[in-house]
């Protein structure tokens, strides 16, 4: 199959190793590959010296989804997002929801979709973002950044949802790229990490690297029973939110399916889930939302007046009371990018 020109991955995202080998600079696996090998992922390739994103232009998932699907509830509520991933991940988990194309390696060949045919999708769906999401965004980030630069040429944002063991390379290039991210923080437990996900446990330094960058973060924390629904754990997670990015930061708790390699461990309780919001909350976290619970509104409260801003069902928006960026009955500054 011959290599499209767009595959080839600008030489800032790998580097020549005096072993002859190139070390991809994508994310921090950063592996280092032979003529012909493919790193961890599976979708990055050292052809001829040169790294190829095989994935490039070959989109497995395309679909308009409601921001609020992301999850992301402080970022322009009520609006769609163009959302597309490719197949191929940095990570192993066994608990994947997508692991229909995250772990697949077989890649389509047929149709190539141009980062202006993703734009152009975009605005004719009406969409004001785009999503990089279902697998893994860092393993496509030329693909995710030569769309987002054509995006941003017509008004749109750009969002990532991310695992967030992107590379100090990639975490750099975002700044003024990327408005928005989600970012799972699986579990506070960097052996969990390296044992069950087979990945660093960078997450926490790549969360900083965004909020200094000026990207709005939200962070979201799956909780799967016997894992890492200890209180110890879900507190961790809490303060480093709280002291390291501020406790204006939204954290999702979201609730376990059994799904893929999991099949054989029970969904998460409500009252887990309930204990954990708990956890946010005493933490000093003003924002707290409960995902995967049918039916259960998510509201959000003004952290000063304590009126409700904005309710929401499911992906769904019942209500919304903020004008501005502002509470619509005190005037308060609510952290956020609101349309
Ligand atoms: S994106 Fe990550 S996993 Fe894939 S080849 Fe590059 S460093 Fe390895």
């Amino acid at each position: 199959m011959a290599t499209l020109s767009q595959q080839i991955v600008d030489k800032k995202f790998y580097r020549r190793q005096k072993t002859g080998k190139i070390k991809c600079l994508l994310c921090r696996h950063y592996c280092e590959l032979s003529e012909g090998q493919t790193g961890v992922c599976g979708v990055n390739k050292n052809e001829g010296g040169k790294l190829i994103n095989l994935v490039y232009g070959k989109v497995a998932a395309l679909n308009i989804d409601p921001i609020e699907k992301k999850p992301l509830y402080h970022f322009l509520p009520g609006t769609t997002a163009l959302s597309l991933g490719t197949v191929g991940c940095n990570m192993q988990c066994d608990f994947c929801q997508n692991w229909q194309i995250s772990q697949e390696k077989t890649i389509l060949q047929k149709d190539f979709i141009s980062p202006e045919q993703i734009v152009n999708l975009a605005v004719k769906y009406k969409s004001q973002t785009i999503a990089y999401t279902y697998n893994e965004p860092t393993v496509f980030y030329p693909y995710v950044r030569d769309i987002a630069l054509s995006a941003q040429k017509k008004g749109l944002k750009n969002i990532m949802v991310t695992n967030g063991i992107e590379s100090e390379e990639v975490l750099n290039d975002m700044k003024g790229i990327i408005d928005a991210v989600n970012v799972d923080f699986k579990a506070f437990d960097e052996n969990y990490y390296k044992k069950e996900l087979k990945a660093p446990f960078t997450v926490r330094e790549s969360l900083q690297s965004m909020k200094n960058n000026g990207i709005w973060v939200e962070v979201t924390t799956l909780i799967i029973p016997g894992i890492n629904d200890d209180e110890r754990q879900l507190k961790q997670i809490a303060d480093f939110i709280v002291n390291k990015l501020g406790s204006d930061t939204p954290w999702h708790i979201s609730a376990f399916h059994p799904d893929y390699k999991m099949k054989d461990k029970q969904a998460t309780p409500y009252e887990t889930i309930e204990k954990a919001y708990q956890t946010g909350i005493k933490a000093g976290l003003k924002f707290v939302y409960i995902g995967n619970v049918l039916r259960l509104k998510n509201i959000t409260y003004c952290p000063v007046c304590h009126k409700i801003l904005i309710e929401r069902i499911g992906y769904q928006i019942l209500n919304k009371h903020i004008v501005k960026g502002k509470c619509a009955y005190c005037n308060t500054k609510i952290p956020g990018i609101w349309n």
